[in-house]
């Protein structure tokens, strides 16, 4: 890969290279666009088989970010962050020296847990820079953003209930979910108390058997909960399950649910969807409420808030399903031209140069 080349074919502004030998540290910092605002995406901890790997995924992933930030309508930019390594190499250490280059970017990055890191890894950020958010409530963080993920995802099944059947309303509706981890089993919680029916599936049994005891539901094992008869599958458990081969065994007629990076391919993957009829919701639209979580510790304001905004999923999954039919595109070209439209418009009134004390900008507050 020509580092240049395919930061100028995805729109990135700068990718940041951090080393620190004593400590075994080795990240890459991606910034896609700040347009809307500092640029917020988690870091990731992950054995990457080779730099150019690491280098890869925090394009593709801080992209995805700016896009996401964009169509859920937050002055948020996108970014993210790999560092290379496993659980062996010391936290401490590890994750304040990370905190260190953050700090150096000013505000321009805001980091936050993703795969392989969690609240006590913020913690230590923390230490070293106010520039990092979704650390524990005890230290001002905002916790666990699932409830708020999972929030928004019932909302957006509302959507794609409504623009279906004519009706958001879940009573009676049946709704498979695969994976009731973090977000399937509050999703199953907020399904539940609609009125819905719900089927489960999961590799995990401890969860499978804490959805059941907590909200009714039947059980269906592995590639069974594709071919469930239903009204909603919603996948919540890991990516790319949506594919080629699982397209043709899925009997519901809209996807719509918390995991990202549902599609395997999402150019050939969102056609096959929409030539089988099926409605699907773009990932990074519905499960927006966990950004909007850590948004709102950001600005400063109450959990309401999140919550508030992370219904306002239904209205946006709305946009996406009515732009796509009015358009005739898919829901993923949609939701993409959404989130570039909104970047153009606010880029267009940023021409308009302010005196810097009087700009209002998302910088990080109460940090
Ligand atoms: P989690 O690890 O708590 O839950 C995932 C569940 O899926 C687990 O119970 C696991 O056993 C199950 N699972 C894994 N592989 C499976 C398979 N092949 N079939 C069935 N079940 C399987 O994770 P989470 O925080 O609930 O996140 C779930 C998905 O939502 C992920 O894709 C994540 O990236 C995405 N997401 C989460 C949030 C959030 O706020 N937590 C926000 C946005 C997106």
């Amino acid at each position: 890969m020509q580092p240049f080349e395919e930061m100028a074919r995805l729109g990135h502004e700068q990718v940041i290279l951090c080393r620190n030998d004593e400590v075994g540290l080795r990240a890459i910092i991606g910034i896609h666009d700040t347009t809307l605002g500092p640029a917020l995406g988690g870091c990731r901890l992950y054995p990457y088989a080779s730099d150019g790997d690491a280098l890869r995924d925090v394009l593709r992933l801080s992209r995805g970010m700016t896009y996401k930030a964009a169509v859920a309508g937050l002055d948020l930019g996108g970014g993210k962050a790999v560092i290379v390594g496993d659980r062996s190499i010391k936290g401490e250490p590890l994750f304040r020296a990370f905190g260190r280059h953050v700090a150096s970017l000013g505000g321009r990055y805001i980091t936050a847990e993703d795969m392989n890191t969690n609240v006590e890894d913020m913690n230590w950020i923390r230490r070293e820079t106010e520039h990092v958010t979704g650390a524990g409530a005890h230290t001002g963080g905002s916790g666990d953003p699932s409830p708020v993920t999972a929030w928004g995802v019932f909302h957006g099944i509302r959507a794609c209930l409504e623009v279906v059947y004519g009706n958001a309303a879940l009573t009676g509706r049946k709704v498979a979910i695969q994976g009731v981890g973090n977000v399937g089993y509050h999703l199953a919680r907020f399904l539940h108390e609609a009125g819905a029916k719900l089927v489960y599936s999961d590799i995990n049994h401890r969860n499978i058997k804490r959805a059941l005891e907590s909200w009714d539901g039947e059980v269906v094992e592995g590639d069974d909960v594709y071919r469930v008869d239903c009204d909603v599958f919603a996948p919540c458990a890991i990516g790319g399950i949506v594919n080629a081969r699982t397209i043709d065994t899925i009997r519901a007629p809209i996807v719509a649910g918390g995991a990202n990076n549902v599609l395997e391919d999402e150019e050939s993957d969102s056609m096959l969807l929409a030539e089988k009829r099926i409605t699907y919701a773009p990932d990074y639209v519905i499960n927006a409420g966990g950004l909007m979580s850590v948004y709102a510790e950001l600005r400063g304001w109450p959990h309401k808030k999140a919550m508030d905004d992370a219904e306002n999923v239904f209205n946006t999954v709305k946009r996406v399903l009515h732009k796509a039919q009015a358009e005739g595109v898919s829901t993923i070209t949609a939701s993409n031209r959404l989130a570039e439209e909104r970047i153009e418009s606010v880029a267009s009134i940023r021409r308009l140069r302010v005196p810097e004390p009087a700009r209002v900008n998302a910088a990080p507050q109460g940090g």
